[in-house]
């Protein structure tokens, strides 16, 4: 079986940690974010593991939407001026506490998302040393 690697984020503006440990998806902390779309407002859990793409949310979300995010605890947006390769919504963006960023498309419904390390060796080692196993 593939290892499945969990990221852990933070805010790129008040660097506090994004991850919720009481909200577990496939037994891994979640990533808890704020969502706004035309209607409500509500908060999102994404899953951490490296390529899942579950996440569980309080909102109604329509198909193809696109969603601003909000970090829940300085309220600023996370939807940045990076287009989607896919399908041109803003990307959103989340640092890594273990250095480089993750990006994640703001639409629902599109798999868009990577990862940028700021070195992919020692970055990735490092991943496996302390998530591994
Ligand atoms: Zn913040
Ligand atoms: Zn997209």
């Amino acid at each position: 079986m593939k290892k499945q690697i969990s990221l852990s984020v933070k805010c790129p503006f008040c660097g506090k940690s994004l991850m919720d440990h009481e909200e577990l998806i496939h037994n891994k902390p979640s990533i808890k974010l704020n969502i706004q779309d035309q209607n409500s407002r509500g908060i999102i859990y994404l899953c951490s593991i490296y390529e899942c793409y579950d996440y569980r949310t309080d909102l109604a979300l329509t198909k193809n939407e696109i969603v601003d995010f909000t970090c829940p605890h300085c309220n600023k947006e996370l939807n940045t001026k990076e287009e989607c390769q896919a399908c041109h919504a803003p990307m959103v963006s989340l640092v890594l506490q273990a250095g480089g960023r993750v990006s994640l498309c703001s639409r629902t419904g599109c798999p868009n998302h990577y990862v940028a390390f700021t070195d992919v060796t020692t970055e990735l080692q490092k991943f496996y040393e302390t998530f591994g196993s």
